[in-house]
């Protein structure tokens, strides 16, 4: 029985690593004892040549623990693969846009260039109606600033509407006051 230096664990005398930790047992013999392999039936290569190890042979700490080794191996694999997926998908979340939040903004602009306030009371419906469902849909639907830009466009278009329907009053009941 020889124990092991890192985790002292008991291994068999001719073990080359410790079954439990997988570190090399080399280095604890004495510099004697060393001197040939444990295995036995290989015989040495002669000399000046450099045979390929045999089966039984092997070079103290070049071989990395046998495989099988409880608790060397798990813990590096599996991480990483899997996670990295995962968090990638709430950050780049895909809502389908609220359809009447595209006809808010389409209605407000049209007020501007078909005819107005007409449409733009139309955007104005549709976008605080959107505006609604966007909101009770808990984040499965997006395109709210679309409909508060509707809204906006909507409200723009109405003010500068009435703006010019008093200005074009004002100025028709001076003309008839003359
Ligand atoms: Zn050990």
């Amino acid at each position: 029985m020889k124990f092991c230096s890192q985790c002292g664990q008991g291994n068999k005398d001719d073990a080359t690593f410790c079954i439990q930790c997988g570190a090399s047992l080399e280095p604890e013999r004495t510099p004697g004892a060393v001197a040939a392999p444990p295995a036995g039936p290989v015989s040495p290569p002669p000399s000046g040549e450099v045979a390929p190890p045999g089966p039984g042979v092997v070079p103290p700490g070049a071989i990395p623990p046998p495989p099988g080794v409880p608790g060397l191996q798990a813990p590096g694999a599996p991480p990483g693969v899997p996670y990295g997926a995962v968090p990638a998908r709430p950050m780049g979340r895909q809502q389908p846009t609220e359809g009447m939040a595209v006809a808010s903004l389409v209605l407000s602009i049209a007020s501007f260039i078909v005819c107005p306030v007409v449409p733009a009371i139309l955007g104005l419906i549709f976008g605080y109606l959107s505006l609604t469902k966007i909101e009770e849909s808990l984040g499965a639907l997006g395109g709210s600033e679309l409909a508060r830009a509707g809204i906006i466009i909507s409200w723009i278009n109405i003010g500068i509407t009435v703006l010019v329907g008093i200005f074009i009053l004002v100025v028709a009941i001076v003309a008839s006051t003359q």
